[in-house]
């Protein structure tokens, strides 16, 4: 896989297996962790997180240092911490990598952020199909709980913290992180209504619970280590730091890319990607997963951050940035994450349920040729309806979709519909031709 591994902050190579303790400790790899059982106090930590200005990544932004204080401050004392590793969204890969690479990294943020919000245990939730990931987390935990990082007595400190993976279900509604909690209790992996109940309140067993995602948790050692100013010296004023971009679709060279937050969208995909492939053009990008609006050829000059993005109208989620070229039918690709948004409902909020069934089968008979104009109306009027309702963003995802590819591309859509089939597909040959 292509990766800018030498230039990256979050992302570096190591010498030797990822699981392996060594080559992580060379590079300065526990030393904040055993800094922090030593002398730091937990709301020391927290605002020299809040100085560093880290924001998820999972896909949302929310202030990494906010979070944290909310739930060392709650006034219930029984608290759980628990790394979401149920990365789901289309086009986002780079927890995978992490997981894969980085084990030691990710489980020294996990024991850090464990440690500072006083958590009674604490979790690793990982997809079930991450098998490799799974392994190389599982031995790296058995390395690190050798050497007395991890378990009884922490560097003779006389405190106790272990870390335990759990298999995750391995779905995309179980990648929110209240699905994820219900999943835990034995419970169908079924979102939460929130807000008001975030997991800093009602979490794990109804439990205060710091939640963060499994790049937010790597970036954490580093801050601690070289300090918030460091961390903030690249990046936006308001979005620090770098972000791993996992870079497809018609790009030459895909990959997860450690890039500064601010980066142009140009610089990802022309620098980094080697621009699309077989002398196409950029037609639309998904600058943060099929869930945000996309973006034309001529806004390759956007800044790729939380702020920027949501100023042009779209969003950054999780950077699963996903390049579609100028030979691709865009109802075509509507309707294939239309599908996606329809198998992932887990049918528990009726608008969810309905609205990703009847937008996947319009798109459906749009894309066979078979649609009228009134389609196109009902298609809009179905997306206002559902967009913004239940209790994750799956049906806003599906609604925002479809908006924006009508909006972007309703020359495609009338096409189809004027030419009763696709447009991009050859045309039937008929007797006498
Ligand atoms: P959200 O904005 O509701 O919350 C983001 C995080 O901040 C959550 O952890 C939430 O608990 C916390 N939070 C927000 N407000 C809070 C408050 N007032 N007090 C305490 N905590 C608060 O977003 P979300 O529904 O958790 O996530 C949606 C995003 O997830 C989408 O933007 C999408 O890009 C992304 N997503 C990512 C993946 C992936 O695989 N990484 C998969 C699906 C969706």
């Amino acid at each position: 896989m292509n990766m800018n591994q030498q230039e990256g902050r979050v992302l570096r190579s190591l010498e030797g297996p990822a699981w392996d303790l060594v080559a992580y400790a060379k590079t300065g790899g526990y030393e904040a962790w055993r800094k922090c059982v030593a002398d730091s106090k937990p709301q020391e930590i927290v605002e020299e997180i809040k100085r560093s200005g880290l924001r998820g990544r999972g896909g949302a932004g929310f202030p990494t240092g906010v979070k944290w204080d909310k739930v060392l401050n709650h006034r219930v004392k029984e608290r759980y911490f628990v790394c979401n590793a149920g990365e789901h969204e289309p086009g986002t890969f780079k927890d995978r990598h992490l997981l894969k690479h980085a084990p030691h990294q990710l489980i020294e943020g996990c024991l850090i952020a464990s440690y500072t919000v006083g958590a009674k245990a604490s979790f690793l939730y990982v997809n079930h199909e991450y098998h490799e990931e799974q392994e190389n987390l599982q031995k790296a935990l058995a390395q690190a709980r050798e050497k007395g990082y991890i378990g009884k007595n922490v560097f003779g400190s006389g405190r106790d913290l272990d870390l335990e993976v759990f298999s995750g279900q391995g779905s995309y509604v179980a990648g929110e992180e209240t699905a994820m909690l219900e999943s835990m209790q034995g419970r169908p992996a079924m979102p939460r209504q929130k807000p008001p109940f975030y997991p800093t309140d009602f979490g794990l067993y109804g439990k205060p619970t710091l939640v963060n995602n499994v790049e937010t948790l790597c970036n954490i050692p580093l801050i601690l280590r070289k300090g918030a100013s460091w961390f903030n010296e690249v990046g936006t004023e308001k979005c620090p730091g770098t972000m791993l971009f996992s870079l497809s679709g018609a790009v030459t060279r895909p990959g997860i890319y450690e890039l500064p937050l601010g980066t142009p969208l140009r610089d990802l995909v022309e620098r980094c990607g080697g621009g699309v492939p077989n002398g196409r053009k950029v037609k639309a990008v998904f600058p943060g997963g099929p869930a945000f609006p996309m973006v034309t050829a001529d806004q390759l000059d956007l800044q790729m951050d939380f702020d920027s993005l949501k100023k042009a109208g779209t969003g950054l989620g999780s950077a699963g940035v996903i390049v579609v070229d100028d030979a691709t039918c865009m109802v075509a690709k509507t309707l294939h994450f239309s599908n996606f948004f329809k198998g992932e409902s887990c049918g528990q909020c009726p608008s969810c349920r309905m609205g990703t069934i009847n937008l996947a089968s319009l798109m459906t008979k749009i894309e066979a040729g078979e649609g009228t104009q009134k389609d196109l109306d009902t298609l809009l009027q179905i997306a206002g309806f559902v967009k913004g309702t239940g209790y994750c963003t799956l049906v806003t995802g599906a609604a925002v979709l479809v908006q924006s590819a009508l909006k972007l591309f309703q020359d495609e859509f009338e096409a189809h519909i004027r030419l009763q089939r696709c447009p991009y597909q050859p045309a039937p040959v008929t007797a006498g031709s």
